[in-house]
């Protein structure tokens, strides 16, 4: 809740990054940066981002889209925005549509450069066939749960399915006639014939199509046999002419596979997969098959619930551009696993909020006012500044008269010693108006609340002056004048999770048993400022000592609705205050 002075610029976290040119590259641009000067893809870069459609981008998906989309920029390249969307099952149009918008949200353009790997069914159908003709796959009469059994484990060799050593007529005839949908999904599967001993599970015989008899969002029902992401992720890199495919590191032990797929079809493109540490970040959870969990369960109130971490969640609480790419710069590329501390995000986000946000004052929890010598009809208008980090924001006018708004917690009936706002018969300043001092308390008789204080203010302080006579105050509050003040709801939002890694699964409970149930906190009952009047959706503010506030889509004309994005006091700056106080 407020603090007792104004706001001061952002603090330092303690973790500021070094200037960008005094850093060396990260090792992906290192390994990229090698192949131009050895002229290994005739000095082409590409890259690829390649999300499944099956749900909406998160945080995580931004490391990787400011990864593959930076290093393109950077070497005169081009970044390909590639649907993999190989399960007709789980993908759906309004997935498509909403990483689009999220990707070209965070700033990056893939030109002409959108792919499906729905576009490839044909050609990685064909490499298929050449695989059977070669002696290199063939069709499986196993169930699932047998393929399963006979896979081995980490410390037994697999057992070779009877069905491994058909002649390659047979496998293209069983295969044709999946195609054709003569067999029942799960009764067979084309497999690639690898090595049922290797030491790396992913060699052993891997399943390159199922049967699938859905329709899929792209290619309708022309297809009831699918390729496996294995087989359809290479394939696609390969045909876009990808010089440099970069994932996570859960797919270090598939880069042995991908290689032998592109080695055994001799495509005349071999992109060079490298993996890097995925993004986890601590009291939220980065899975997509988890958000959804979360929405469909009506946890949160959709997929841009400004509670999650997906693009689209943090856009409507009012996180920027800007503020998510530094982020993704300043945490780095690495091969090391890490969670990384959400109160760095929020520093990021606040020192970029700092620059660009607006200042106005809205009061939450109004508490009335009445300043008892002040003249009945007078209004009169006081400069404000709009920004004091950037003098080109200018400066405003604010309305006070007779009766305004304080917030609830500016005023406390009996103070602690070191409570130096407003109490009976002590000074405040109003901010940008005048000395102000507390004479009375009206309460309701029958419930002893608080109903108004009675108040008066001195006319020599104008614009919050000090007074000739050397008078001094302590704390300076905000303030609305209540017949000026437009009403609002405000949207206050806490970590989602109450668990620093809701992931690692506690007694049995699954991560939504970690679910913060105060995580949203309307308040239906605040004032603003009277320029909030045509505030429009996604613009964003200081609510001085407040916090940074957004107007959310849910504004109607009869209804203003804010988002609070984040309060003004840095965690990781009160956790270096914190640790010293003991
Ligand atoms: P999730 O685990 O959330 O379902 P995913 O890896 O299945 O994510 P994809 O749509 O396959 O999601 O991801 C597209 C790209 O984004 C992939 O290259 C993937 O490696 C990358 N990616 C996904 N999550 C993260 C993360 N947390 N950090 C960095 N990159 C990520
Ligand atoms: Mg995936």
């Amino acid at each position: 809740m407020p603090e007792d002075n104004v706001k001061k610029p952002s603090e330092p976290s303690g973790k500021e990054p070094a200037p960008k040119e005094d850093r060396s590259l990260d090792f992906v641009r290192e390994i990229v940066s090698e192949d131009l000067k050895s002229g290994k893809n005739g000095n082409r870069v590409t890259t690829r981002f390649p999300p499944e459609p099956n749900g909406y981008l998160h945080i995580g998906h931004a490391k990787s889209i400011c990864l593959n989309f930076g290093i393109a920029k950077e070497n005169n390249g081009i970044c390909h925005l590639r649907f993999d969307d190989t399960n007709p099952a789980k993908e759906d149009i309004e997935y498509v549509d909403s990483i689009r918008e999220d990707v070209r949200w965070l700033g990056f353009d893939w030109k002409d450069k959108e792919f499906y790997a729905s576009d490839y069914f044909d050609k990685i159908y064909e490499y298929a066939v050449m695989l059977i003709k070669k002696g290199l796959a063939y069709v499986d009469d196993l169930t699932g749960e047998q393929i399963r059994q006979y896979r081995g484990t980490l410390t037994e060799p697999g057992k070779e399915s009877p069905f491994r050593n058909r002649s390659v007529e047979e496998n293209l005839s069983l295969f044709e006639r999946m195609r054709t949908g003569e067999f029942e999904e799960g009764s067979r599967v084309l497999r690639a014939k690898i090595d049922m001993s290797s030491p790396n599970i992913n060699l052993r015989d891997p399943t390159i199509y199922r049967i699938k008899k859905s329709d899929h969002h792209r290619t309708g029902n022309k297809w009831c046999i699918y390729p496996m992401y294995d087989f359809a992720h290479c394939l696609s890199d390969s045909i876009e002419g990808i010089t440099h495919s970069i994932c996570t590191l859960e797919f270090e032990n598939n880069r042995p596979l991908y290689d032998w797929f592109l080695n055994a079809l001799k495509t005349s493109c071999h992109p060079q997969q490298i993996e890097f540490a995925r993004l986890n970040i601590n009291f939220t959870v980065l899975s997509k098959r988890k958000l959804l969990r979360l929405v469909e369960e009506n946890f949160v109130r959709g997929w841009d619930d400004p509670r999650m971490p997906t693009l689209s969640g943090l856009r409507r609480r009012g996180y920027t551009p800007e503020a998510i790419r530094t982020f993704c710069e300043r945490i780095g590329v690495s091969k090391v696993e890490s969670v990384v501390d959400i109160a760095f995000l929020e520093h990021c986000l606040r020192e970029d909020l700092n620059r660009r946000a607006l200042r106005v004052m809205a009061v939450l929890k109004p508490l009335k006012v009445i300043i008892d010598n002040y003249p009945e009809e007078k209004t009169e208008m006081l400069q404000a500044v709009n920004n004091p980090e950037d003098e080109s924001a200018g400066t405003r006018q604010i309305p006070l008269s007779k009766v305004i708004y304080i917030e609830q917690d500016d005023f406390r009936e009996n103070p602690s010693k070191d409570f130096f706002r407003l109490s009976l018969g002590k000074e405040v300043r109003l901010r940008y108006a005048y000395f102000l001092k507390c004479e009375n308390i009206t309460k309701d008789p029958a419930t002893g609340e608080i109903i108004e204080l009675h108040c008066t203010y001195d006319p020599s302080t104008r614009g919050g002056n000090n007074p000739a006579d050397g008078r001094k105050v302590k704390a300076t509050v905000h303030w609305v004048s209540a017949a000026h003040a437009i009403a609002a709801e405000a949207r206050l939002y806490d970590y989602l999770f109450t668990k620093d890694n809701p992931n690692e699964e506690a007694e049995e409970k699954d991560f939504t048993a970690f679910v913060n149930p105060k995580s949203l906190e309307i308040l239906k009952d605040c004032r603003v400022e009277p320029c909030l009047a045509n505030a429009a959706a996604g613009n964003l503010y200081q609510f001085e000592r407040l916090g940074y506030f957004c107007v959310d889509p849910d504004t109607t004309s009869s209804n203003l609705v804010f988002n609070r994005t984040i309060t003004l006091r840095d965690q990781l700056a009160k956790i270096e205050q914190g640790k010293k106080k003991k």
